[in-house]
């Protein structure tokens, strides 16, 4: 059964097990990371068994400075530049092209890589004692609800890793914003905390918009329409007025939105805890924050 870490001794030790070739459980300011050395390529594959993901889902790399993104990127864009200079230490993550030496198993095969610097300073000591980056999905069963706590991803993963490394509750709650920054015009592959509003901002001062999405399969592999689902059937309202009164619990993701993506995978563990059949969402408005929340909820109630 894992371990759950804290503190100066719980880093090193944690670095020690990195260093060894395992993958551990580390606290970021999104959602707690299944974390492996980029340079161990058996280290990676633990985290695609461990998961039960496929390996041709790509990893998001983690790295502590922003000089490091130059040793994994082959060319970085001036919006690319722009977008890490504003928003790093924090919750987006770039897609480039990658260096040639980066690891297949973190680029899924393909000639771009992901990468984001975390502002938790828990996951910044990790990767700065290692010496190298970290490639780090959520410490989560692939399609499950991702973990906001160390107890999460003991919950999850407890049988199949030795240490989780505990920095708290997530802030953020809900993973990165993901922006593919090797395009003319970049696009938004995931929402998050960054929003659209501020993404456009940040790039309009060197002249660039973003891609209108088209729709269609998006070209990030691994987004799937079922993800971060409970076993409860979520029922999604865009009002409260529309709920009916059937005893059933509902979850009102209506508030406060940075208060709604810090508590919201939290809420659908709960859910399933307590062994609901059923719950009726309020959904958040369209726009900021509200973008990536809706996201989550509708892939969280897509049935199987
Ligand atoms: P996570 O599961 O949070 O680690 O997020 C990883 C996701 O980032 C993948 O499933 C992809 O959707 C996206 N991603 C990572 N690397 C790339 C890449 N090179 N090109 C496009 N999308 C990527
Ligand atoms: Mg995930």
């Amino acid at each position: 059964m894992a371990r759950i870490v804290s503190g100066d001794s719980g880093t090193r030790e944690v670095v020690a097990a990195l260093r060894s070739g395992q993958v551990v459980g580390l606290p970021t300011e999104t959602v707690y990371g299944l974390a492996a050395d980029i340079r161990n390529d058996a280290a990676l594959l633990k985290i695609f068994t461990v998961k039960r993901r496929p390996v041709t889902h790509p990893l998001i790399i983690h790295i502590a400075r922003p000089e490091e993104l130059e040793d994994i990127a082959l060319e970085i864009s001036p919006v690319c530049h722009a977008l890490v200079d504003i928003c790093w230490p924090g919750p987006l993550t770039v897609i480039i092209r990658a260096a040639p030496h980066v690891s297949r198993l973190c680029t899924g095969g393909r000639d771009t890589v992901a990468v984001r610097l975390p502002a938790h300073s828990s996951a910044q000591n990790v990767i700065r004692q290692l010496g190298s980056p970290v490639a780090a999905p959520s410490a989560n069963r692939f399609g499950d609800v991702s973990p906001t706590t160390a107890l999460h991803v003991v919950d999850d993963l407890g049988d199949d890793i030795n240490l989780v490394l505990d920095g708290g509750s997530c802030e953020v709650g809900i993973e990165s914003t993901i922006v593919d920054c090797t395009t003319a015009k970049p696009e938004i592959l995931r929402h998050g905390a960054i929003t659209p509003e501020a993404i456009e901002q940040i790039i309009s001062t060197c002249d660039a918009a973003l891609a209108t999405r088209v729709s269609g399969t998006s070209r990030a592999p691994g987004m799937l329409d079922r993800h971060y689902a409970p076993k409860t059937q979520l029922v999604l309202h865009e009002r409260e007025a529309k709920v009916p009164q059937d005893g059933a619990p509902v979850l009102h993701c209506d508030g406060d939105l940075v208060e709604v993506a810090r508590t919201l995978y939290d809420q659908l563990r709960g859910l399933d805890a307590r062994n609901i059949s059923l719950a009726h969402v309020v959904m958040p408005p369209s726009g900021g924050l509200g973008f990536a929340i809706r996201d989550r909820l509708i892939k969280a109630a897509t049935g199987l």
